[in-house]
């Protein structure tokens, strides 16, 4: 079994003024095709060809050291990024209702101050990486993030909405201006799917959707 590329569930420009089209094309199909590439490599003829990616990533120790960092990175690429195209729309933006959104207030006082303190993950993380509100031993909610291709589950949390802050995911229309395309991300965040994926997260449906 290898894994698959999925496909985006909008079109390249549907995201459009907030994330153009073509760093799209690129981000899409170049460097997260990259990623399922290596990764399908890396295991391939392995007895981690059908191990869901979330169950390697979380025992990263258990994994050969050979073929090690290559789950970590491109492992953690692939659902990284499957994970971001499925939390945005070109619906999206406003903020959460329902149960998320009194979760979020519970953790983090309100909305406003859980965005600031994404942002601040998202910003404040030197070089490349991801900025995560993920869900920690299945009852609470953090905001935090992770260098280069690192995922969630690597420390055993579950990633709920993820933020790329990978030059390769803004710098064609923002160029250094990483401040301007995080506050641009709010625009597009799908939070039917984020609240889909929190209850997924709870009953463990997610462990196995990668
Ligand atoms: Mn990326």
């Amino acid at each position: 079994m290898s894994h698959e590329l999925p496909a985006l569930p909008y079109a390249y420009d549907a995201l459009e003024p907030h994330i153009d089209e073509a760093t799209m094309r690129i981000h899409h199909d170049k460097h997260h095709a990259g990623y399922t590439a290596k990764l399908n490599d890396a295991i391939k003829d392995t007895k981690f060809a059908c191990t869901p990616l979330a169950v390697m990533l979380s025992g990263l120790d258990r994994i050969p050291e050979d073929i090690r960092g290559a789950i970590r990175n491109n492992g953690g690429g692939y659902v990284n990024h499957s994970l971001f195209w499925d939390t945005l729309s070109p619906d999206g933006g406003g903020e959460p209702t329902g149960n998320l959104a009194t979760e979020i207030d519970a953790a983090f006082g309100c909305f406003a101050d859980f965005k600031e303190k994404f942002n601040t993950a998202a910003a404040t993380r030197f070089g490349s990486g991801w900025a995560w509100l993920v869900l920690k031993d299945c009852s609470s909610l953090v905001v935090y993030s992770t260098p280069n291709q690192d995922s969630p589950f690597i420390t055993g949390d579950t990633p709920l909405l993820g933020l790329d802050v990978w030059e390769h995911a803004y710098y064609l229309k923002y160029q250094n201006r990483r401040p301007d395309y995080i506050e641009a991300f709010w625009n597009v965040v799908n939070w039917a799917r984020v609240s889909e994926r929190l209850v997924g997260a709870r009953t463990d449906l997610d462990m196995t959707s990668y």
